[in-house]
């Protein structure tokens, strides 16, 4: 492992704007998640920023062995260059850890299981059964943050002002889980700070994701990047297209072949003389000629059968 991960970039520091690409490597890349590092990478990368590269493998039982590599294999493949090392998030159970007892008064223990809760819950919502304590004889599973009555806002660079009351709309989310392993939320909250980065660009299905987030940046008095959430690509039966489903890795394509259909799907039509273009070619042109305004800012896009590997 390179000795200088999980350090924040120190290559060119005067640069005040930082994006991120941020996969799981629970599989290889495929056309949603390459739309996604695009999206990111062209948005800072037209602001003159730095681009970072953080491995979100806090999730052991979902990561694949081999995918990281394989990510990051063809991250090159299409140039899409990241600035300073790789940073994993596996390195980082002890800051995980720390923030976890400085949540300690806004935690609690909770010994419910999924199941117990979807059955009184359809749409997942915490019902707070712990909230006041374990109920007698359970033991503690998760660690869960209390959500008041207070109501968050962002103003999504792409799907505008989104507000979200906590306590009816998300509910007490977890940030240890019943593995011992630490949450999402968590760890993204806290590594954004850490990479200080200042734009997040991701898919629009973490739209909802961002409120845990800024309440735990609030929580732990993290700086606040702003947000931009991007359309998914969808199958044509509605369904996202996703590492865990299988959706074919675009290995098998020429790089400029995708990358063409990824900016199209962004919006940003590359001209007909660069179709197909070698990648580096295409970016140069996509940073130099890109319009945050022609976004399309729908949540979700249907892609045809070629791309979705239907
Ligand atoms: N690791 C998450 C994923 O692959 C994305 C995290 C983020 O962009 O906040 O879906």
């Amino acid at each position: 492992m390179d000795p200088a991960a999980n350090t924040p970039s120190t290559k060119n520091q005067s640069a005040t704007c930082r994006g991120r690409f941020a996969p799981s490597p629970s599989g290889p890349l495929h056309f949603g998640s390459l739309v996604a590092a695009l999206g990111s990478f062209l948005s800072i990368r037209a602001q003159g920023g730095e681009w970072l590269l953080r491995i979100d493998d806090i999730d052991p039982p979902r990561n694949v062995p081999g995918a990281a590599d394989g990510i990051l294999r063809t991250l090159e493949n299409y140039q899409l260059f990241w600035d300073g090392p790789v940073f994993y998030q596996s390195q980082r159970f002890e800051a995980y850890a720390a923030a976890l007892t400085q949540l300690a008064s806004h935690s609690y223990p909770c010994g419910c299981t999924r199941r117990e809760i979807s059955a009184v819950s359809p749409n997942h919502r915490y019902p707070g059964t712990c909230r006041n304590g374990l109920p007698p004889g359970r033991q503690a599973r998760s660690l869960r943050v209390y959500c008041g009555g207070q109501t968050l806002c962002f103003t999504d660079a792409l799907q505008g002002r989104q507000c979200r009351q906590l306590d009816d709309d998300i509910g007490d989310f977890i940030v240890r889980r019943a593995d011992g392993f630490y949450a999402y939320h968590l760890a993204t909250a806290l590594d954004d700070a850490f990479q200080q980065v200042t734009e997040v660009v991701r898919g629009a299905d973490l739209l909802d994701a961002t409120f845990p987030q800024l309440y735990l940046q609030q929580l732990l008095e993290l700086p606040r990047p702003t947000y931009l959430h991007l359309p998914i690509a969808v199958t044509t039966a509605g369904k996202k297209l996703s590492k865990q489903a299988r959706a074919r890795a675009i290995n098998d394509s020429p790089p400029g072949t995708v990358l063409s259909r990824a900016l199209t799907f962004l919006g940003q039509p590359p001209p007909e003389e660069l179709r197909g273009a070698a990648p580096g070619e295409l970016l140069d042109w996509a940073i130099a000629h890109w319009q945050p305004a022609c976004l399309p800012c729908s949540k979700t896009i249907t892609t045809d059968a070629d791309e979705t590997g239907a």
